[in-house]
């Protein structure tokens, strides 16, 4: 059995041993002969392209460089020491530096044989060096024998490489894996998808990846790999969202009923744009299926989710039910209670707001209220999952800001009914497709893609430090018309004192510039208490105070119409997504808003790009398509606890169309064929059987 080779223990393997195998096991988590045929080389080390040394230049990205080890020297003190190798070709000469391993790396290099050396040339006084190498001895007998022209370079680590397991060390044992797995490995994928797809089959595209005859040959193996790997991650989200509408029942929200209607045609103060009317209907239909909803709803900031979420609690008490709402700060708890009673007007439901600063008088109340259905909305923070809070029927959860909760504490509310309620997960941080596609493959996601009719775009500038007294000019002008300013200093967690005597600083010379009596400033940052934040917080929204000062806490939602300038201070320290949500506070009400981006002199590459990217477009979807390009998927906001993110050769990034591929394709299976019962398909259904538990648990949205 194919598999079962597969499965082997990796120190079963020729050259191996229990030693090795658990530093395998260690270091990169290789338990098995299958793992190690996933650890697929990162580059090929094309044998046919090599650099003299007097042609480099310092803009190359890497060089292959054959040349001579010439000498090999100490120079530093402890910490500062380092290891120097001086090299040669017939064109000139260059460094080589090692700061690590120093004696290590000095016992395994031979002065006086030739290499082949490999990395980023950099030039310091007209001198070219390279630091920590790729080095590999260079053997011209080695070609004849019909040597690779591509060699695949793995990785490995330092401790892996003292067993003699650097990329070398691996490449031999992947002959080995393969040697001994060859004859025996069976195609996951069925034939008929191979055929339509033009795919490299399993046992071809495993010898192509590790030793690739071709940068064709290579390719090709790639793409059939990061193709397999994407499917398969598809088939078992979409396995799941099958399994979970047929096994969890949802209340039939059958009508839409008085409350609804009278929302609609008496209260609604505008019209609704054709994104949130669609997404309005997509809830509706999916509530009255018999099954319960979960569907994420993404809206950049601004779209008007809180309209749809409203709508969509009076269509759960048109029914018969309660609804709730929960949001992830005490701030955005009210503001939504107090936009949702606006919007409502006299409209009769009967609505509360429950945060931890609720009296616990008030709290009793409440309770008391839920339980005996007298009260039909609950909006609140946290303070609704604890397990006082009892529904008489909770019919619609709606979660705002999904990322900055916990697996546990939405858990917790899908299990406040026996039937549980339909959830509605709402998120402003737009995530691009791919990865919407793949971390929440098993929901049901509603685009909000549209912004309400009259918007005036934000306009957006960026200025350096040195140019801030044109910024203080501006905002003077602002304050004169009776409009308020935001300004937000960056927060990180490594170094808050840090962050914090920044904010003092900005905050002493804003003083002087903005003195009282005329003007008044608000402070709202991460370490003031609850009670001492709300209280500035409401000054601002009142109007009381123009300008608000504040660390990142007001990221999220908050809004306050008449704010119509949003400062950044340090903006080159912020990702992207935080750059467009703080954005978003401002451009929302009638006047025009500005985004005044400040930065110090010096910018990295990826500091520029961000900047720019933010004055050349509001599209969040496109921005947060920047950000995956720049960080990789696993570092955007709200990725981080997502384990389904590590791919072994697919890339989120690069890999879009073949996922967009993968995942039509495997919808295409489920339509054709829901249990996966016919003759072809025998090899899905074969792979869903043996990898047993869901691909992402249930809890993750719940
Ligand atoms: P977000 O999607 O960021 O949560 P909100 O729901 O807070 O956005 O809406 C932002 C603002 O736009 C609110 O003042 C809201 O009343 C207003 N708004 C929402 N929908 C529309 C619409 N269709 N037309 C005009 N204004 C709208
Ligand atoms: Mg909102």
């Amino acid at each position: 059995m194919a598999d079962l080779k597969l499965i082997t223990p990796i120190e079963y393997l020729k050259g191996v041993g229990p030693q090795k195998g658990e530093v395998l096991r260690k270091e990169l988590q290789i338990f098995t002969l299958g793992d190690l045929l996933q650890h697929y080389p990162f580059r090929y080390i094309d044998r046919t392209q090599f650099h003299k040394i007097g042609q480099l230049t310092s803009e190359l990205p890497a060089a292959q460089i054959l040349g001579r080890l010439v000498q090999l020297k100490e120079s530093g003190e402890k910490r500062s020491k380092r290891l120097i190798g001086v090299f040669k070709d017939d064109t000139g000469s260059m460094e080589l530096v090692w700061f690590q391993s120093i004696s290590w790396v000095r016992k395994g290099l031979k002065v006086g044989s030739p290499y082949i050396i490999y990395g980023k040339p950099t030039v310091f006084n007209g001198i070219f060096s390279i630091t920590h190498p790729e080095m590999e001895l260079y053997q011209p007998q080695a070609k004849k024998t019909g040597n690779l022209s591509l060699q695949p370079v793995y990785s490995s680590t330092e401790k892996l490489k003292k067993f003699n397991l650097d990329s070398k060390g691996i490449q031999r044992l992947q002959q080995a894996a393969l040697a001994a797995c060859f004859s025996s490995l069976e195609e996951p994928l069925p034939d008929y998808i191979l055929r339509d797809f033009g795919l490299m089959g399993f046992a071809d595209a495993l010898l192509n990846v590790h030793f690739p005859q071709t940068a064709k040959l290579a390719h090709a193996a790639r793409q059939r790999l990061k193709f397999e790997e994407l499917f398969f991650i598809q088939l078992r989200l979409l396995r799941n969202k099958q399994l979970n509408t047929q096994k969890y029942a949802g209340h039939r929200l059958r009508h839409v009923g008085e409350k609804f209607n009278d929302f609609y045609h008496n209260r609604l103060p505008f019209p609704l744009t054709n994104a949130q009317k669609r997404v309005i209907r997509e809830i509706r239909s999916d509530c009255n299926t018999g099954a319960q909803m979960n569907r994420l709803v993404q809206g950049d900031v601004g779209s008007g989710k809180t309209v749809v979420a409203l709508m969509s609690m009076l269509l759960a008490i048109d029914n018969g039910y309660q609804a709730c709402m929960m949001a992830p700060t005490e701030i955005l708890a009210s503001q939504h209670y107090q936009s949702v009673a606006e919007l409502l007007g006299e409209n009769r439901c009967r609505i509360q707001l429950l945060t931890g600063s609720t009296s616990s008088k008030e709290r009793k109340l409440i309770h008391a209220a839920l339980e005996n259905g007298t009260l039909d909305i609950l909006i609140g923070t946290h303070a609704l999952i604890e397990d006082k809070v009892k529904f008489k029927n909770i019919g619609l959860v709606v979660i705002d800001e999904q990322h900055r909760f916990g697996v546990e504490q939405r858990a917790k509310l899908w299990r406040k009914n026996a039937i549980p309620p339909h959830m509605l997960v709402m998120t402003a941080t737009p995530i691009p497709r791919t990865l919407a596609m793949t971390m929440y493959g098993d929901l049901d996601i509603s685009l909000i893609d549209e912004l309400p009719a009259g918007r005036k775009p934000i306009k957006t500038v960026h200025f350096f430090e040195n140019q801030r007294l044109r910024v203080f000019g501006f905002m003077r002008e602002e304050i004169a018309k009776g409009r308020q300013i935001y300004i937000v200093y960056p927060l990180i967690k490594e170094s808050e004192k840090m962050d914090l005597l920044h904010l003092e600083a900005g905050l002493e010379s804003l003083a002087q510039e903005f003195p009282l009596p005329q003007y008044k400033i608000s402070i709202v940052h991460g370490q003031m208490p609850v009670k001492d934040k709300d209280f500035e917080m409401q000054r601002f929204i009142k109007g009381e105070t123009q300008i608000m000062v504040a660390t990142t806490v007001i990221e999220v939602g908050v809004n306050v119409p008449n704010a119509s300038v949003m400062i950044i201070e340090n903006a080159e320290r912020f990702g992207l997504s935080q750059l467009h949500q703080l954005r978003g506070r401002v451009g929302r009400g009638a006047e025009q808003s500005y985004c005044i981006l400040i930065s110090g002199n010096k910018l990295s590459k990826d500091g520029r790009t961000r900047l720019e990217t933010m004055v050349r477009t509001h599209d969040g979807f496109e921005i947060a398509e920047v950000d995956l390009q720049l960080r990789g998927p696993g570092d955007l906001s709200g990725t981080q606890q997502s384990g389904i993110l590590d791919m072994k050769i697919a890339d989120l990034a690069r890999d879009q169309q073949l996922l967009a591929q993968a995942r039509e394709q495997v919808i295409a299976v489920f339509h054709e064929d829901p249990n996966l019962e016919m003759e072809k398909n025998r090899p899905l259904a074969r792979f869903l059987e043996n990898q047993g538990g869901p691909v992402i648990s249930w809890d993750k949205i719940s």
